[in-house]
């Protein structure tokens, strides 16, 4: 059984899969519950699939990237997940932010920050969430005002993969006081070595063990006024539209989690005995697992959908909320059956579907809370 199968994948994209199936059996499935248990940053792993050319693939070739569009790193996404979601998580992020700078930064930002991470010299990361809220984009209050040729930013960041360990990030901070909220925002890359840039690791988490997020407090942080990417007031809706081509991706996540889940589940059925027979022959468990392979194909095909809709650029908002709720609330659900199938052994810690379980209470949240999802799609519904 293939559950992350050839299918949907456009031809354009299986090169790509193949390679991120055969790099993720080789590093990530050997290591994943260490580096689960150990809950560090997989350097290793990093800089294998660094030597793999799997890592910023989708930055240009012109700049060291291989130019990968959505539906390649889709199908990345959900080859690395399969095989582990903190280190599938720290592989997609080591070049977060990075695509908001190339679609609206200069052609100096892409040279001095986007070649090195392209060419995997540095890495750099996307910090928008705050303390107080991750989901009000228009609610947040790090602030950047302008003294002299320079922008100085104070404020709080929080949840931000690679604050501790990236070279530099595009951070989202609050530049104006309009009536209309979402024009008060913009973008800038901070260096993580300036003064007043101060980034510890958040606290011990139960899931995606292998990836790394930090709490950022900035402090009259000084970045050069070219620093800006793209329009003062321009953040919100830059970010909105970056956001579309994310969801598409962490729904790619969710299907990753989920195949995982299935594969535990089928497997064990398939071995268990009880009753005088093997549990699958039982019809309510057969049932079980119709339904989570049903869950599974119908979120698949959507995800693919709104793949090719972003990429088309129709309709974008309502297809990627769409893929990303069905997608990840699919992996919680079919963890949930599968754990209930791996009876009194589903909770031993260091089985795979017990990191799954943990795993799949992520991706329903990052990237905007399924919520919010919810929100984008009933506006965005074609009426
Ligand atoms: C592992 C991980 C990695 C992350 N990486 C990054 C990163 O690299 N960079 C970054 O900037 N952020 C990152 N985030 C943050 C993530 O985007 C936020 O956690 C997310 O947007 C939700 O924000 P919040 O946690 O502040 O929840 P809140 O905004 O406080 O919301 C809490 C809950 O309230 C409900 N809710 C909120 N608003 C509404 C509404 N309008 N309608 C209905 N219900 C609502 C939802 O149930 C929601 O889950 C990461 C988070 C995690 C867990």
């Amino acid at each position: 059984m293939d559950l992350l199968d050839e299918g949907p994948v456009p031809e354009h994209a299986r090169e790509a899969k193949a390679e991120a199936r055969a790099f993720a059996e080789a590093e990530i499935e050997p290591v994943a519950a260490e580096q689960y248990a150990a809950g560090e940053y997989p350097w290793d792993v990093l800089e294998a699939a660094m030597d793999a050319d799997l890592v910023a693939a989708d930055l240009p070739e012109e700049l060291g990237g291989r130019g990968f569009d959505i539906e390649q790193i889709l199908a990345i996404g959900e080859e690395f997940f399969r095989a582990d979601a903190g280190i599938g998580l720290t592989l997609m992020l080591a070049s977060f932010g990075c695509e908001l700078v190339e679609q609206y930064g200069t052609e100096e930002q892409h040279e001095q920050y986007l070649r090195p991470v392209a060419q995997n010299d540095q890495l750099s990361g996307l910090a928008v969430s705050e303390p107080e809220t991750g989901s009000d984009l228009a609610g947040m209050t790090t602030s950047a005002e302008k003294d002299g040729d320079e922008w100085v930013l104070n404020g709080e960041k929080y949840w931000v993969g690679n604050a501790v360990e990236a070279d530099w990030l595009t951070v989202y901070a609050k530049t104006g006081d309009r009536d209309d909220r979402y024009g008060n925002y913009s973008l800038f890359i901070v260096e993580t070595d300036s003064e007043g840039y101060e980034a510890e690791h958040i606290p011990e988490k139960m899931g995606m063990r292998a990836s790394k997020q930090g709490h950022i407090v900035f402090d009259d942080c000084r970045v050069p006024e070219e620093n800006l990417v793209g329009t003062e007031g321009g953040g919100f809706y830059a970010l909105a539209d970056f956001f579309n081509h994310g969801r598409v991706v962490v729904g790619g996540h969710g299907l990753g989690l989920a195949a995982a889940a299935i594969e535990e589940a089928e497997a064990f059925v398939h071995e268990r005995e009880g009753f005088g027979r093997n549990i699958n022959e039982f019809q309510a468990v057969q049932h079980i697992l119709a339904d989570m392979q049903t869950e599974f194909q119908a979120a698949r095909t959507l995800n693919w959908r709104a793949a090719r809709q972003v990429k088309e650029h129709d309709n974008p908002g309502y297809w990627a909320a769409m893929a990303k709720t069905k997608s990840t609330e699919t992996a919680v659900d079919v963890a949930e059956r599968s754990m209930q199938l791996h009876g009194g052994r589903s909770i031993f810690a260091d089985r795979r579907i017990a990191r799954v379980y943990r795993d799949v209470r992520i991706p329903v949240i990052y990237e905007g809370a399924n919520e919010i999802q919810r929100n984008l799609i009933y506006r965005q519904t074609p009426r």
